[in-house]
């Protein structure tokens, strides 16, 4: 088989001298960067345009997208009740396994409701699973990203926890899952 040599050259070591210049003139350049952004930044802010695109969170905040997954959240209706009846096939579809359901009998319209709804919020991925698998349209990813907490027992929410009015994911989450899903409670 033909072999071919490639010759690579090299430049000569630098001296040390030489080499504190380069560095040098290289930490300079990169100081002049940094302060021409600097001051070009600070003069948009002066003249009220700013150049960058900061958000002075948590006094500022973005509007959400529509299709943004936040934690999931439980349905309250406008009776306070959870809409949740408790079918477990949002807990059978979560690939994390951090949603725990005791369901309960009950004599209302609804029959069964979820006597415990926890979710670990330490190991929820944020995926939408749970959301998707729901016939009832009971459980959805909601807008809701502060979640932090101080403890492994904080990051449990409960079922009171969880619950978010009906009215306040009208009209952001639910036009999407149903626009996604084609869900019949949008017909
Ligand atoms: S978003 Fe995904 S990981 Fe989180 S609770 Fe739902 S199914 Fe589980
Ligand atoms: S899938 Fe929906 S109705 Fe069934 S247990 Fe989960 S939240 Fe409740």
């Amino acid at each position: 088989m033909a072999t071919r040599t490639v010759t690579v050259q090299r430049p000569a070591p630098m001296d040390a001298p030489q080499g504190v210049v380069r560095s040098g003139a290289a930490v300079l350049k990169g100081m002049w960067i940094a302060s021409r952004h600097f001051w070009r930044n600070f003069w948009g802010f002066v003249r009220g345009k700013p150049t960058v695109f900061t958000v002075q969170y948590p006094e500022e905040r973005l509007q959400q997208p529509p299709a943004f997954r936040g934690m999931p959240v439980l349905v309250q209706m406008e009776n306070g009740k959870e809409r949740c009846v408790a079918c477990g096939l949002c807990e059978w579809a979560c690939p994390t396994d951090c949603i725990t359901i005791y369901p309960a009998e009950t004599d209302d319209e609804i029959e069964r409701y979820p006597r415990v709804f926890d979710i670990d919020m330490s190991r929820c991925m944020f995926c939408g699973l749970c959301e998707e698998a729901c016939p009832e349209e009971a459980i959805v990813m909601s807008h809701r990203v502060e979640i932090a907490a101080f403890s492994r027992r904080g990051t449990v929410w409960h079922k009171e926890d969880l619950l978010v009015p009906l009215r306040e994911l009208e009209t952001t989450r639910f036009p999407h899952i149903r626009r996604t899903y084609e869900s019949p409670a949008a017909e």
